[in-house]
This record gives C-alpha cells, sequence and structure tokens, in this order.
C-alpha cells in the first residue's frame, strides 16, 4: 500500500477504524482474558484524560517536564512502599514488563563486571515458568538463560535451581506469580540461595506486584516474596496490568540506589550533548506517565483493596465453577487471580476454539496443554455466560472434535519422524500461513498449537514461530 495522493477526512478515518475494530477481540463485553485489563469506564475515563492531557510531553528528559519528573518519582515511590522498599530503595519508570525485566538483567550484567570480574560468560538460573521476557533479555544482553524445569506444582524447584548454580551465574530469578499457572515460586528459599552464593535475585512481581500487597491487606496469607527479604535485589511491577494505568507503564525497582545506577546508559562525547538516559526507551511518551500517577492517586489504598478484593471474589467464583465444569480442570493451585486451564479427556486448545467461536478470548499455552485466564474486575458479569460457554464447548470437543487435531497431532508425529526435513518445514510453512492471512483473526488456532506441542524439535518450532510471525507482519507493499 501507498501514502495516498490525498488526505482522507477525519469522519471517513474513523468510520473505518471503528469498522477494522469489529473483528478485534471483545474485551469490553468482558470476552478476553488476556492482553486487556478492564477496570470499567470510570477507571478508563481516569487515564484517557491524563494521558491526553501530558499526550504531547516527553519524559526523555525530565529537567524540562518538571511534572513528568514529579509523577515519576511518585509513581516508582508508591509502588516500592508496597513492595517493602527500604529507605534506599530506588527504581525508574519503564514501558512495561519487558523492559523492565531487560533492565534488570543488564543492571546484574554491569554489576557483575564489577563485582565478579572473574565472570566472562555471566549466566542466570530461572525456573522455566519465568516470563520469556529474561529469555530475550538474555538473548539482548549477552547473558546466558539456565531454565530449569519446575516441581510438580508449577513452581521454582529451589534444589534444582541449586544445582544449576555455577561460577558463572550472576542472578538468580523467580516470579510472584508466575504467567502460566499463577504460581508464587519460593522466593524466600531463592533469597537465601542467592544470599548463600552472593549473586543477585529478581522477583518478577509483574502481574502480582499490585494485586499481593493488597491480598495482604485484605487478611490472606501470602509467603514473603518482596523486599523484606534480603536476598531480594530487583523487581518488576507491571502499572499496565493490575495496576490499571495505561499502556506503556511499569516499574523496575531495585534495593538500593547503588545498584541501580548499574542500569544508567551515559555517553559524554556526543556533538549533540552529554546523553544521560535511565533505561531502553529515548524519547518516552509523557502520557503513560501521567496516566500512572492520576490512577494510582485516583484509586488510592482504598480504591484499590476494592478493586483488589472484587478481583479474589470472582476469581473464587472461577475456581469453584472450574470443579464443577465436566473434562475441565484447574492446573496446580494458583496463588492469584492468573488461572490455567487443562483437560486429561479432551484437547482443550479445540476447547479454545469452540469458546473463540463463542467470541471468548483465551491464550493457549504449552507443557502441559492449557487455555490461559487473567481474571479482572470486569469478569464477574459475565461469569454465567462464560462456564455456559465451557461447559459447551467440552462436550463440543468431546463428542467429534478430538479427532481432528488428534489426527493432525499424531499425523505430525509419524511424519515427522520419517519425512526429509525440508517437508517437514513446508509442512510446517503451511500451518504458519494459516495465521495471520486476513483482516480478521483466525478461526482456528488447535491445529497450529497442536502441532506444535507434537514438534520435538527446537529448530522446527522456531521456524514455525517465525513463518507465523513473517505472516502477521507482512507489509502491504
Ligand atoms: C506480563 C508479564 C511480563 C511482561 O510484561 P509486558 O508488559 O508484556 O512486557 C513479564 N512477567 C510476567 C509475570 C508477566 O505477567
Amino acid at each position: 500500500m501507498k501514502l495516498g495522493q490525498a488526505g482522507r477526512s477525519k469522519e471517513e478515518l474513523f468510520l473505518e477504524m471503528e469498522k477494522v475494530k469489529e473483528h478485534d477481540i471483545k474485551w469490553k463485553e468482558g470476552k478476553a482474558f488476556s492482553l486487556v485489563f478492564n477496570g470499567g469506564q470510570e477507571l478508563s475515563d481516569v487515564i484517557k484524560d491524563a494521558y491526553c492531557m501530558f499526550f504531547s510531553e516527553n519524559g526523555l528528559n525530565p529537567s524540562a517536564f518538571p511534572s513528568l519528573k514529579k509523577f515519576e518519582n511518585e509513581v516508582v515511590g508508591m509502588t516500592a512502599s508496597l513492595l517493602s522498599g527500604g529507605e534506599n530503595a530506588a527504581g525508574s519508570m519503564t514501558s512495561g514488563g519487558t523492559e523492565s525485566i531487560l533492565m534488570a538483567i543488564k543492571t546484574a550484567r554491569e554489576w557483575a563486571k564489577v563485582n565478579k570480574p572473574h565472570i566472562k560468560e555471566p549466566e542466570l538460573v530461572m525456573p522455566i515458568s519465568a516470563h520469556p521476557a529474561f529469555n530475550k533479555g538474555g538473548h539482548y544482553f549477552g547473558v546466558k538463560v539456565i531454565a530449569v524445569p519446575t516441581r510438580d506444582d508449577y513452581r521454582a524447584d529451589v534444589t534444582a535451581m541449586k544445582e544449576a548454580i555455577t561460577d558463572n551465574t550472576i542472578l538468580l530469578v523467580g516470579s510472584a506469580p508466575s504467567y502460566p499457572q499463577g504460581v508464587i515460586d519460593p522466593i524466600e528459599e531463592l533469597s537465601l540461595l542467592a544470599l548463600d552464593n552472593k549473586i543477585l535475585m529478581h522477583v518478577d512481581a509483574c502481574v502480582g506486584g499490585i494485586v499481593l500487597p493488597f491480598y495482604r491487606k485484605l487478611g490472606i496469607e501470602l509467603p514473603k516474596f518482596d523486599f523484606e527479604l534480603e536476598g531480594v535485589t530487583s523487581m518488576s511491577v507491571d502499572l499496565h496490568k493490575y495496576g490499571y494505568a495505561a499502556k506503556g507503564a511499569s516499574v523496575v525497582l531495585y534495593k538500593t540506589k547503588e545498584l541501580r545506577r548499574h542500569q544508567f546508559f551515559v555517553t559524554t562525547d556526543w556533538p549533540g550533548g552529554m546523553y544521560g538516559s535511565p533505561s531502553v526507551l529515548g524519547t518516552r511518551p509523557g502520557g503513560a506517565i501521567a496516566a500512572a500517577w492520576a490512577i494510582m492517586n485516583y484509586l488510592g489504598e482504598e480504591g484499590y483493596l476494592k478493586l483488589i478484593g472484587q478481583i479474589r471474589e470472582t476469581t473464587m467464583e472461577f475456581k469453584r465453577r472450574i470443579a464443577l465444569t465436566p473434562e475441565i480442570e484447574l492446573a496446580g493451585n494458583p496463588d492469584m487471580s492468573v488461572l490455567c486451564l487443562i483437560s486429561n479427556t479432551v484437547d482443550i486448545f479445540q476447547v479454545g476454539d469452540c469458546m473463540a467461536a463463542r467470541g471468548w478470548h483465551l491464550d493457549m499455552q504449552q507443557a502441559p496443554n492449557s487455555l490461559h485466564l487473567t481474571v479482572s474486575a470486569a469478569h464477574k458479569d459475565t461469569i454465567d455466560e462464560f462456564f455456559k460457554d465451557l461447559a459447551e464447548a467440552a462436550i463440543e470437543v468431546k463428542g467429534i472434535g478430538n479427532k481432528i487435531s488428534g489426527i493432525k497431532t499424531t499425523m505430525a508425529k509419524g511424519l515427522l519422524k520419517t519425512m526429509p526435513k525440508n517437508m517437514v518445514s513446508k509442512m510446517i510453512k503451511k500451518e504458519g500461513q494459516n495465521v495471520g492471512v486476513s483482516d480478521k483473526r483466525p478461526e482456528k488456532m488447535a491445529p497450529m498449537y497442536g502441532m506444535m506441542a507434537a514438534i520435538t524439535d527446537n529448530s522446527d518450532r522456531e521456524t514455525l514461530v517465525k513463518d507465523a510471525l513473517d505472516n502477521l507482519f507482512s507489509p502491504r507493499l
């Protein structure tokens, strides 16, 4: 597609945007369980107004915008205070959980250069359940990632992680809670392990950092997971998730200001001037910073307590009803509001497709094959419809469905053993092409996910995902 010769009217454009939006997931109707954290109209009005008010301002240079400097420092302070950040705690606002995690890894690498100069090939040790942002960070910053299988309850296996520590280890990672199954790793034991080995320890509280402190205030007993533990040296907390801020807002926190200095990037000989930057981004959208500040102050402790109390109740109701739904089970014993659905009797991916046909959006996960649910406040109004559809979907798949993707999966398993490699990759390409070819969302994901689960060769899996990315992001030339 080429840039149009003449411009188009605003009315026409907005009509078109409304129209293409029709195919997006129906998060406003409480039908999405990932990607959008919906706190309702009232909260979204607050963040929209705040975002627009600081729409043009740039967090790149806070001395030019004392407003943003105030907002960021207060947001970091409020977040640290929820997580036992002491007097020397410090942090930065970032664009999201990924950037927060990238920064923690970069900081650990720079810290190790000073404090463990013998290390030439740094490693981090994490449970396999830790977010891919750690793999990405390791990849970007040259830190080798050692991903250790979890225990049967999906929590980090401390003994196995201990065994994975070498002379090159600089950082341990635990999640509170993990994204795939929503369980809190044994952070206290991991933090002791970090202290014993004189290495750093990052707690990924991207999804839990705002919720868990309020669960405690609601009287729910939780294991220690934050800076109250001596060995925890950094944390990531997404405000654009359960903080109900606008997208583009997360916080990375450090136990001390000294540690945070390793995060900063400075270059002093550029003709454009001295350049100091705290994090990955250069230009930083002022709107995201202002909206985070606005929502935290708008809600206050009482507002979050009420909202998170609702999330907790809705989650309990989900758990109760899942236990009553034939064919479907909860994986593990989730500590928060992040749930994982599995089945021993039906193809859970096909259940996901049947739910998608009914307008629901649930992410598909592997090892074990499962559907992912992040429960938000707005879901309390759709709970009846959800479980009616889930029960129907399970019955439908039990009746006919298993056969279809079952055949594909068995075929894939058998064929992959005997087929020449180039044919395997052709077959994979074809599956990958089914994703992202039209303006609509793909109708069926189960065949691709089923096949992925059957493919054991990691380079084949990578090819499939890269094909899908190629298709999703095909420029219209
Ligand atoms: C969402 C999430 C991340 C990544 O955050 P983004 O904002 O998507 O970059 C990392 N860890 C956990 C546990 C998460 O839930």
